[in-house]
């Protein structure tokens, strides 16, 4: 049965979720707030679980090719010491898809080209939304308001709409750290083209991974993590010094990639996520993306169970012939005990990584040290593997 969804938020969670609907026949408007879409921050790293669901909708060979090449996975200590380097091609093997590291206004626009930008409103914020016997009303900050039969919540992290499906407030929670995240020119000096280094010391870390796909431009998408107190003053002007600061006496790599970075390409987050939810739906609601299950990047899977949320939510209205309660109670099951293992996960990874006991971080460090790379697999291999395709 074709039913008429409204989709609020134009990030990744609500294109892919609008294009799986799409493909289920159903009439999708995606409705983003803001006049442009300029996603926020230099790149993704699509995971495989990501990846399959976007190859499930057709759209995933054109990603794979505009991704990098990422094969090996490396960690230095501060002062560039080898701790670990290791081929990810048995993680491939094993899970049946390669990661796609990219960009994300590239990632953007090719979901904003497969949803199709007519059935895109751009400018217009959802205030509020309540349900009808018939279905449910949306209201916009213009005054207008639209009918649908169920409505998707993908405003993100900060969501307002998410409290009015829940019928509760629900709080970001600080996870200690910032993150400054750019695209750099990929030189053999930074790093290996094709393998992703991290240094890693005082509870800080640097990133370097590769994400072009164009083998005339490659780039490395690069971040910085520093543990600070929250409401850290935020300057473009003071990046370079701040990191220069952070990360002095640090390998050379990582000095000149401080030398090189555009402080005013670069993003720089206060990392938050939100305690793991006891449900992602409301009555013709489905909360979906960083709305449902804000979380830290440190297992760089946000995004990837956005996607993840979008494949599952088709299946289930799918599966349920028009009765929209059934599929968000099938929703529902289906996501809220993955989503929320994955969120606890990765704050867990975060407060490992930026020292909240700093002798876990020591253990950590010396762990690497000692890794051949089966134990870092074999993680990422229990995520992937835990999604919808296999
Ligand atoms: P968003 O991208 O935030 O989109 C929400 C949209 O809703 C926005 O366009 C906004 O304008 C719109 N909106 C908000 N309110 C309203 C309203 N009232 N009315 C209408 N529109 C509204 N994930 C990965 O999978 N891999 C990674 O490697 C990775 N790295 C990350 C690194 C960092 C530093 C961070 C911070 C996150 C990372 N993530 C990663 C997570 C990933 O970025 C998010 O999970 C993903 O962007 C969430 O997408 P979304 O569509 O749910 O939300």
């Amino acid at each position: 049965m074709t039913l008429n969804v409204l989709v609020i938020g134009a990030g990744m969670g609500g294109l892919t979720a609008a294009l799986a609907l799409q493909q289920s026949g159903h009439r999708v408007e995606v409705v983003d707030r803001v006049s442009e879409l300029r996603p926020v921050g230099a790149a993704i790293s699509v995971w495989s679980n990501g990846v399959k669901v976007l190859k499930a909708l057709g759209v995933g060979d054109a990603i794979e090719q505009a991704s990098g090449r990422m094969d090996t996975m490396a960690y230095h200590g501060k002062d560039g010491a080898p701790l670990t380097r290791f081929s990810l091609q048995p993680l491939y093997d094993q899970v049946g898809q390669r990661a796609c590291p990219i960009a994300r206004a590239t990632l953007q626009q090719r979901l904003l080209d497969a949803v199709g930008e007519d059935n895109v409103t751009l400018g217009l914020a959802c205030t509020d939304f309540r349900t009808t016997e018939s279905g449910v009303t949306a209201e916009f900050a213009d005054g207008s308001t639209r009918q649908a039969d169920l409505i998707v919540i993908a405003d993100g992290t900060h969501s307002a709409l998410r409290e009015r499906a829940l019928g509760r407030p629900v709080e970001r929670r600080y996870c200690g750290y910032v993150n400054w995240n750019v695209r750099v020119a990929a030189t053999s000096d930074l790093a290996p083209l094709e393998s992703w280094v991290q240094y890693v010391g005082d509870h800080q870390r640097v990133s370097m991974m590769p994400m072009s796909g164009d083998p005339a431009t490659p780039e490395f998408y690069c971040f910085f993590d520093v543990p600070l107190p929250i409401d850290t003053p935020n300057d473009p002007m003071r990046y370079r010094d701040e990191l220069a600061r952070h990360f002095a006496g640090w390998a050379e790599p990582v000095q000149k990639l401080i030398a090189r970075f555009d402080p005013a390409a670069m993003a720089r987050v206060e990392i938050h996520d939100i305690e793991p939810l006891e449900t992602v739906v409301g009555e013709r609601a489905a909360i979906l993306g960083d709305a449902a299950h804000g979380m830290a990047p440190d297992l760089g899977q946000g995004g990837c169970q956005a996607m993840e949320d979008a494949w599952v939510l088709a299946r289930a209205l799918d599966n349920a012939d028009g009765d929209v309660a059934k599929a968000l109670k099938a929703y529902d099951s289906a996501r809220v005990e993955r989503v929320g293992e994955i969120v606890s996960r990765a704050r867990k990874r975060a407060e490992t990584t930026h020292g909240a006991d700093p002798d876990a971080t020591q253990a950590w460090y010396a762990e690497l040290a000692g890794e051949d790379g089966s134990h870092i697999m074999a993680g990422m291999s229990k995520t992937i593997l835990g999604g919808p395709l296999r």
